[in-house]
């Protein structure tokens, strides 16, 4: 199984600060060299875009032997997919430099799995390969390699394999980065507790909503992110209002699309990670998840669709899902069902049900959070589920973690009904 350690890399000085970008530096002004050989080579009727010159001996004494030979061969499959989708006639482009030396170069490399090593532990450290000229410039040991201090846990410390490093200078947090690929044997992945399922009903309002077998109930609010996401893609369109003619972007407004982006996947990753780890307590082996495609054509309108499936990128999250699922022995499966939120989960009925806003009720006396009850059906669809539910866990994405909101629904001790809660009903929620 492969996976990536993704982590924050810190130099312990400004001289090993200044080390470092000159090393990303010259790693980039060596990938535009080739690039630049290459694409004047594809140009030339006579040209092999696969001849290209020894670079090392220019650029060996700053990166050292093997990230130039890294650099070359990243640059080689970048081609080479170029070529691949080419064939295939599906429309791209030819690699791209990584910056230019006017705007500033992207600070960027790539080196080799023997070329560096992370040691994992209270203080974690990352050492990496630099060149001979490099090293005596700023007082290294022949021998000794580039230190740096590590931020944040990885989710693999114990590995079998690692692949080759990706470090990079993140101009939108100003922090350096690494992705660290890693091989995981099966024989290092947890075995489910038990034989219970999960489903999940998926939305906007509340992300991610989820009943087990064992009669647990976690819902995930959306709304704060969703509005966040919605501020930034504003912003987005009032700048490329103000772009000259004849420019689709700038550097302000990729850097909102990566922000963007990257601040969803944050909280969509870490969202799977706490759901897998609660549902793996409870003794889940099976997830069924709803297809949102269905969810999204029944409910919603063509323009909030739109901002919906950008939001969303289902896909991805079902792909991150399975991979963490992965970890703890779980079975992720999707399943197309008909839109089951106006079913009553006590009594099956769709007839006799009301939705108002979030909350569902039904003349058996039913009344609950209706994304919820829509988990619940879902997963009455497949198993016999456990009856009273637990009072539902709701947690709130705080840029961090996903913590249990303390206005979780409580359960209303006066009425007869287990199930019943009292639930927040806001106005405030507006799609479009
Ligand atoms: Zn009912």
């Amino acid at each position: 199984m492969k996976r990536t350690n993704e982590f924050e890399v810190v130099p312990k000085s400004d001289a090993d600060e200044e080390l470092l970008r000159r090393l990303l530096d010259a790693s980039a002004a060596l990938w535009n060299e080739i690039n630049y050989q290459r694409r004047t080579n594809f140009e030339d009727p006579d040209g092999d875009v696969w001849e290209i010159d020894e670079y090392r001996g220019r650029y060996g004494g700053t990166l050292g032997a093997s990230t130039v030979q890294q650099i070359e061969r990243k640059n080689r499959e970048a081609w080479r997919s170029f070529f691949a989708l080419r064939e295939k006639g599906e429309a791209n482009s030819k690699p791209g430099f990584w910056g230019n030396q006017d705007e500033g170069r992207d600070l960027r490399t790539y080196i080799r799995n023997t070329s560096y090593s992370v040691k994992w532990g209270e203080y974690s450290r990352l050492e990496i390969l630099v060149g001979q000229d490099l090293k005596k410039e700023y007082g290294l040991g022949y021998r000794e390699r580039l230190r740096l201090e590590v931020r944040g846990e990885p989710n693999w410390n114990e590995y079998d394999k690692q692949g080759r490093l990706e470090l990079y200078y993140d101009d939108v947090s100003e922090t350096f980065r690494a992705f660290q690929p890693v091989t995981i044997s099966n024989s290092r992945l947890a075995q489910p507790l038990a034989d219970e399922t999960a489903a999940l009903d998926i939305g906007a309002n509340n992300i991610v909503a989820c009943t087990t077998t064992t009669g647990e109930q976690y819902l995930y609010d959306g709304r704060d992110l969703f509005k966040r996401f919605r501020e930034t893609t504003q912003r987005i369109a009032e700048l490329q209002s103000k772009l000259e003619d004849g420019r689709y972007s700038s550097k302000q407004i990729e850097s909102l699309y990566r922000r963007r982006t990257r601040r969803r996947n944050h909280a969509m990753d870490a969202l799977v990670r706490d759901l897998i780890e609660r549902l793996y307590d409870e003794g889940v082996s099976t997830v069924y998840v709803g297809d949102l495609t269905d969810i999204l054509e029944t409910h919603w309108s063509v323009r909030t669709n739109a901002k919906l499936h950008n939001f969303w990128t289902f896909r991805r999250f079902v792909g991150r899902l399975a991979d963490t699922a992965e970890e703890f022995g779980i079975t992720v499966e999707v399943r197309t069902e008909a839109w089951t939120s106006q079913t009553c989960p006590n009594c099956g009925s769709t007839e006799d049900t009301t939705r108002h806003q979030d909350t569902l009720t039904c003349h058996c006396g039913f009344e609950g959070h209706a994304d919820l009850a829509a988990s619940e059906t879902f997963l009455r669809r497949h198993e016999t589920v456990a009856r009273p539910m637990a009072r539902p866990v709701c947690l709130k994405w705080d840029s961090h973690d996903w913590l249990e909101s303390p206005r979780s629904p409580r359960p209303n001790e006066e009425h007869t009904n287990p199930q019943v809660a009292s639930v927040v009903v806001r106005d405030d929620f507006v799609v479009s």
